[in-house]
Formats: C-alpha cells, structure tokens, sequence
C-alpha cells in the first residue's frame, strides 16, 4: 500500500538525474527505505546488495554506528554556521586532516557541496592564479576525451562524453581536449597508446604555450567513461609534462579518492604531486554532501595581496563547510584507521579479479576493467570486431534491471556493466555481487540478446 503510494508521488512530483524520465514513468522503482552495512531495503521489506556504493560513495556501508553518532553528537552542537566571516570548530579539524592525508603539498582547504562544485572551484581557481600572476591570457584548459568533472558549467566545459555535454556546447567554455589513454580500442600497445596520449598533450602544450592554465585530470582511472583503466605510468607522466611547461595539475579525486582505487589516493600510487585536488563522493563516506578542493601554498599564496587589488577568490556556497558534513567525514576517516580499511582490501581486489577473468572469456563480453574496488564489464554485441550493441536497445540496463530481481543493485554506464561495491563489503556478500553478475551475462543476457 505505502509502496504504492510511494512510487505514485514519486513519477507525479519528481524529476530525476540523468534519467530518460519517459522510461522511468512506464517502470517501477524501487522505494529504499533503510540500509544496514552493504544492504538496502525497500518499503516492502525486500533487501538489495548496494553494488553500486549508492552512485560510488559509500565506503563504510549503511547506517555505520559510528558515523551515524558522530553526526548526531553535531547536530546536538550546531548543524550549520556560515564560513563567511566565521570559523567553525568542525570544518577545521577536517581540514586539517586533509591536508594531513593528502598527497604531495596540498595545504589549503576550500569547502563546498559535490563534486562538480570542487571542480568548477578549481577551474576558477586556476584561472585566477594566473591572472594574480598578471598571465591574463592563460585560461585554457586541456583535458582528457570522455572524461568526466561533473554537470556545472565549468565542469561541463572540460568534460568529454559527447551525451552528457555535446548538446551544452554553446553554454561552455572552449577547452582542450587530449586522447583518452584506452588500451583495448587503441590500434597497438599498451605502451603505445600511452605514448599517443601523452604526445597529443605534449603537442598542446606547445601550440597553446601561453595559453594554458591547468591540465584537468581523472587519475589513474576515467570512471564516468566506463571505468577506463589508464596505462601504469600515465599520470606520472602527464604531471611530468605539467611540471616540465608550467601549468597547473588539477587532479578530480571525486571518484578516486577515499580508497577507491586501492590507496587512499589514486595520486598515491604514480607519486603524482597536483597542484589542486578535487574530493567530494567518498569524503563523506557517502552520508552527507560535502566537497573539497585543496591547494598547494604556492597556488594559495598568489590570492594574499591587499583586498583592493581583486585578487581575492570571489567564490562560495551557502553550505560550505557545514558542520554535519564535516563531522561525518571527520567520523568516516576514524573508520578507516579503527577498521583498517584500507588494509582489508587486497583480498577483495583479488576477489574481484579472479571473477573477472571468467567473467572475461564469457560470450558478449569484451573489455574487462578494474582498478582497486572499481571495475567496468564491456558488453559486445560481436566480441571479436568489438562492435557494441545498439544503445538504443539498453543491453546494459536490461541486465541490471534481471540482478535487481536477484538482489543486486548495480548502474550501469551505457553497456558497461559498473562494479563498485562499499570498500567495507564482506567477502561473503562480494561473492555474492561477483556471482550474481557472471550468472546473469551467461544465463539472462543470451535471452535478452
Ligand atoms: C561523480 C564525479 C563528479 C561529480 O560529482 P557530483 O558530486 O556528482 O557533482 C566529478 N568528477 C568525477 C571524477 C566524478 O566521478
């Protein structure tokens, strides 16, 4: 009954992200209710395997004791008070500790709300670094093909999936974009099509000397574009070209960070130093909005002069760091030294690449990909051409659509079957995602197709 009712204001009063609502109105969603560590549940009870950390933020599972007293103790203090004009006690022990766990010299905190906002701060801020420096003229950006920053307009303008951002063209400012470094569509080696990146942004870099203020940059792995593995030695090398022509690294941790790609940070494991660092997904460990772009002094220092000289940064939110928010990051970092997080994962890693690699040899399966606790399965319609289907025929959304009926939530990106599981996911309850999911592409998806 509830459900129902549910489910009927929902397709009458609400519009969702990234959804072709006309489908929407002629399905079912699920209502959730409730969740408890790795599971949700829906208004009728039934539990579900959160595959998808719920949009690739949860890291401690639902309802975590901890984190969950942590927040109440806050509000019992104070919810919300603004940063303009004030500090709070919160947002400083939060900040911090970023800085404290951050890699290379970031040393400044500059709060906000979700990812494509510590995206757009970044951009602005590169902007006007230059522009403190009297360089009026650098305000390009080069930035990878079918990345993704988020869906505010300056985030928009430095990102490359063509469905997402093509039709906001003409709303955007005009960026660089290099080759998405993807092995498995590039004609030639790994190595190769690493080589053929980096020289295409090298080449930018040259043509646009003068020009360019920030290469923007998903590290190590392009999660919107389908869970897109860089080749070992990309990033090291495309902050080697930004140190080597003197712009700015800008790297968006927004899906990376937080131990997604095995490290607390993906910057972590090509000893990149960026010079500003996008966090917001898993700060939280999934429980409350909140977001942050952290630079390094030198960036910092360029924005010091007198107030008259407009060189102060022009930017903020009501919300920025909101005091509920912080101390639920605060609480999801004491989760990660008190349940040794971190250390815990290896095993799952390995989990998920020994199903992979059955998953791999299966028929309509085509790229395989993984990166710590995130992984992408590419769905073929002919596997030795490496055709796709036919995206109007939503081969990927069907399959999901059969898990959910076996218990599992997963989202897919186009047809990539997505795999991103809440880093503190038992081993029992990932065997169960990892089989669920090689099921239903040998059983079900020959019957769709
Ligand atoms: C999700 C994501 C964003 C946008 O974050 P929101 O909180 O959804 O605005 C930005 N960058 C990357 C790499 C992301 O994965």
């Amino acid at each position: 009954m509830e459900t129902r009712e549910y489910q009927e204001w929902d397709k009458k009063y609400i519009w969702h992200p990234f959804t072709p609502m006309r489908l929407w109105l002629n399905d079912e969603p699920l209502v959730i209710e409730r969740g408890v560590g790795a599971y949700l549940y829906d208004t009728d009870g039934h539990r579900y395997l959160d595959g998808v950390s719920s949009l690739w933020c949860n890291i401690h599972g639902h309802n975590h004791p901890h984190i969950n007293a942590a927040i109440i103790s806050q509000m019992q203090k104070i919810a919300h008070s603004t940063m303009l004009g004030l500090a709070g006690e919160m947002p400083a022990r939060l900040a911090k500790e970023l800085v404290d766990i951050t890699p290379g010299n970031l040393t400044r905190v500059f709060y906000s709300d979700s990812g494509a906002t510590s995206v757009e701060i970044a951009i602005k801020m590169a902007f006007q670094y230059w522009l403190n420096l009297g360089h009026k003229d650098r305000h390009l950006f080069i930035a990878l093909k079918q990345s993704y920053h988020g869906d505010t307009m300056g985030s928009v303008s430095v990102g490359g999936i063509d469905i997402f951002h093509r039709i906001f063209g003409p709303l955007t400012f005009k960026a660089q974009f290099a080759p998405s470094p993807h092995p498995y569509r590039f004609a030639g080696t790994e190595q190769e099509c690493r080589q053929h990146a980096l020289d295409e942004i090298e080449s930018l870099l040259q043509q646009y000397k003068d020009q360019v203020a920030a290469i923007v940059m998903e590290p190590l792995v392009q999660g919107a574009a389908g869970i897109i593995v860089h080749p070992e030695g990309f990033l090291r090398s495309v902050a080697g070209l930004a140190r080597r022509y003197g712009v700015l690294l800008v790297a968006d941790e927004v899906a990376t960070g937080f131990g997604r790609t095995g490290t607390m940070f993906a910057c972590e494991q090509e000893q990149a130093e960026p010079d500003i660092i996008c966090l917001a997904k898993g700060l939280t460990g999934g429980y409350v909005p909140l977001a942050a772009t952290l630079t390094s002094e030198q960036v910092f220092e360029v924005f010091l002069h007198e107030p008259w000289t407009e060189t102060t940064f022009y930017h903020g939110h009501t919300y920025t760091g909101n005091a509920i928010g912080c101390a639920a990051a605060l609480a999801s970092l004491e989760v990660f030294e008190r349940e040794e997080t971190l250390a815990k994962l290896p095993g799952k890693i390995a989990l998920i690449q020994e199903y992979l690699q059955n998953i791999s040899k299966l028929e309509f399966v085509g790229d395989v990909r993984q990166k710590g606790m995130m992984a992408g399965v590419e769905l073929l319609e002919d596997k030795p051409a490496k055709k796709n289907f036919d995206t109007t025929r939503r081969i990927g959304t069907t399959l999901c659509r059969r898990m959910r009926d076996k218990g599992v939530i997963l989202r897919p990106l186009s047809d990539v079957l997505v795999i991103m599981p809440p880093l503190a996911i038992s081993m029992n309850d990932l065997e169960f995602l990892l089989s669920i999911i090689e099921e239903t592409i040998k059983v079900d998806l020959r019957k769709i197709v």
